[in-house]
């Protein structure tokens, strides 16, 4: 019998190419996003209209799921916006849409997805945080706060699910070639103070997307993943140079690693 599988934020980027990957391997994939008709296919993925920060879209984008199925095994957590520009000029509004897709987008996925997974007594759950999760990358604070805060409770969760039999993983992904940049929110109140380090910020990110790898990568990874007994909390799908920077920040101080960060970003 096929893994029953739902991916959110399905439509493009990182959870597309896992969707993609997860089907054309043989697992039973529900696509989730806001911009799709529930119940199409496309690319072998069963559609599914989702938005992840209204709980009763939730509710009832899972029992559809339990209607055809009857059962979840993974829930991939990955629908995420990006956000750029300088706190200071970061409306409250926009660090609560950031929140309300990232954090509490994924807690309620979490919450809902829970109560099935229980009684099946078996179910993965991904959480898809960013190595800039890991640091404070400057510009990009409230995506990094945000990042950081799934990193917290994902940890806490898997302790407290594992007694009934469910995964918590977390993976943590450099750079993506995705839509990523378009679909990312810019810091909206006006200030040119912050200028010409910001630009030079946005342009390096835009860079580094545009640069990157195909994200199919992240969906054989996550097959490699689901095939161990025992998977790790924690895995980075990222470059050696992310994964030595995430080392480096562990080891030396704190303002040697703030003014690393700040020469390779030319601030
Ligand atoms: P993307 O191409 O912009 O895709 C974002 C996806 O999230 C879209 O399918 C979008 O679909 C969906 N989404 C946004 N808000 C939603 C909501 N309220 N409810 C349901 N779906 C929603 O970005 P991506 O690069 O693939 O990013 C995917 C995840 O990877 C994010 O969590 C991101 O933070 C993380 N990540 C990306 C990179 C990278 O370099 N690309 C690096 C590290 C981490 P609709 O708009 O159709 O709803």
């Amino acid at each position: 019998m096929s893994k029953v599988v739902l991916v959110t934020g399905a439509s493009s980027g990182i959870g597309r190419a896992i969707a993609i990957t997860l089907s054309n391997a043989g697992y039973k994939v529900f696509g989730a996003s806001r911009s799709v008709e529930t119940g199409l296919v496309s690319d072998g993925v069963i559609q599914l209209q989702l938005d992840v920060t209204n709980e009763e879209s939730i509710k009832k984008a899972l029992s559809y799921v339990q209607e055809k199925e009857g059962r979840l095994d993974v829930l991939v957590n990955n629908a995420g916006l990006g956000m750029i520009g300088a706190l200071e000029n970061t409306s409250s509004r926009q660090v609560e849409e950031i929140f309300q897709t990232n954090v509490y987008g994924v807690l309620n996925m979490c919450r809902a997805a829970l109560p099935m997974m229980r009684q099946q007594r078996s179910g993965t759950i991904f959480n898809v945080t960013s190595i800039a999760g890991l640091m404070g990358l400057p510009f990009r604070g409230i995506y990094s706060a945000s990042k950081s805060a799934v990193e917290g409770f994902s940890e806490a969760l898997s302790a407290e699910v594992n007694q009934f039999g469910i995964k918590v993983i977390i993976i943590e992904p450099g750079d993506f070639k995705t839509g990523i940049n378009e679909n990312r929110r810019i810091a909206e109140l006006q200030s040119s103070v912050y200028e010409p380090f910001q630009s030079a910020v946005i342009a390096q990110v835009n860079r580094e997307v545009n640069d990157a790898p195909d994200p199919s990568l992240i969906g054989h990874a996550l097959i490699r993943m689901l095939k161990k007994n025992h998977p790790r909390l924690r895995y980075k799908v990222a470059t050696p140079f992310q994964r030595f920077s995430v080392l480096v920040r562990d080891i030396i101080p704190d303002r040697w690693f703030e003014t690393l960060v700040k020469r390779y970003y030319k601030m």
